[in-house]
């Protein structure tokens, strides 16, 4: 299936050979086997928290200090993400947290953005970025990212996020200006929420920046008026059932509300967060919603061609992959 990806981490995504090499070219301590780096950047399944899944993004992050880190791991992505038949895909990650060694905001975009540029045009892919602001960050940090993330607009900035540890920092509305100066200079707006398990009252608060998507929100499933305002705003739920598990949302991939939400008539896309600290392609993914939910290949797809529509990009480019979709769909009736 050609696939549209929508929820994805640049930081959850290292090849494990990549991570040792670049820890070797910039002193980090780190594992140098490729099983016992693999073993270090996997999040455990259980028992799943969101604090703990958050943890495995450390190393990632110590590595993707330098613009040859940044550079190579967004190339790879976008590789890796082509060989599983990724059409589209939105890169997300936090500008603000690879300035350790000196780069600046604009220049962590700029050197991601011009990276995924050149590796979509040798992949045949189309790649857009969401900039993601974090919870615990301070207002102006967040208001400054959003600013950086607006004039690169036209590198291929399209989106913008809040991320990060829920618990601890419930409110979002603490960075509606950040928002609002995202959402004036035309990027998309989503959020990170209802990844912990709850009864959707972090869903109903996340509401208040007026999202275009939401990236997680399960929690959502708990609460029928919640599900008809998601419907009646046509707000999608941009899910990732493995990362659910590892993050404690629900306790078993078995039991994650995904065709509980599509059957309710929710706008839902399916994705991996994190390929790497997930262990998941989105294949892989899209497998164990057939095998272990009992979602069908009409649901499937219909999520798939959903992501497309409510991808952050621009018309033309959407038409053009919804009608090559459309044109693999056409020979098998099952998908009808
Ligand atoms: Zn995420």
């Amino acid at each position: 299936m050609p696939k549209a990806e929508l929820h994805l981490h640049l930081d959850g995504c290292l090849r494990p050979n990549t991570a040792i090499e670049l820890a070797q070219r910039h002193g980090i301590d780190a594992p140098h086997t490729w099983h016992d780096m693999f073993d270090t950047l996997v999040a455990a399944a259980h028992p799943g928290s969101q604090a703990a899944l958050l943890k495995s993004f450390e190393l990632p992050l110590a590595l993707m200090q330098w613009e040859d880190s940044l550079a190579r791991i967004a190339t790879e992505l976008v590789e890796d993400k082509a060989a599983d038949r990724v059409r589209y895909m939105e890169v997300k990650w936090a500008p603000a947290f690879h300035r350790a060694q000196g780069l600046s905001l604009d220049e962590v975009i700029g050197i991601v953005a011009s990276a995924t540029a050149h590796a979509a045009e040798r992949c045949g892919v189309e790649v857009r970025l969401c900039v993601v602001a974090i919870r615990a960050h301070d207002v102006a940090t967040n208001v400054e990212v959003a600013r950086a993330a607006v004039r690169h607009r036209a590198n291929g900035v399209t989106g913008f996020d809040l991320a990060g540890h829920e618990a601890s920092h419930p409110d979002p509305t603490v960075h509606a200006e950040a928002f609002d100066v995202a959402r004036a200079g035309g990027l998309g707006i989503t959020l990170h929420t209802g990844e912990l398990p709850d009864d959707g009252a972090l869903v109903w608060r996340a509401l208040q920046v007026r999202p275009q998507r939401i990236a997680h929100g399960a929690s959502a499933a708990a609460d029928p008026k919640l599900l008809d305002e998601l419907i009646a705003r046509n707000i999608t739920l941009d899910l990732c059932p493995t990362s659910n598990v590892q993050a404690g949302t629900v306790a078993t991939f078995a039991e994650h509300p995904l065709p509980q939400l599509v059957r309710a008539g929710v706008p839902v896309t399916i994705n991996t967060d994190d390929t790497t600290i997930s262990d998941v392609t989105l294949s892989e993914e899209w497998l164990a919603c057939v095998d272990e939910l009992g979602l069908t290949l009409p649901e499937l797809w219909a999520c798939n061609l959903h992501a497309l529509r409510a991808a952050f990009v621009d018309q033309p480019t959407q038409a053009r992959l919804l009608d090559e979709f459309h044109a693999w769909a056409r020979p098998l009736p099952e998908l009808h």
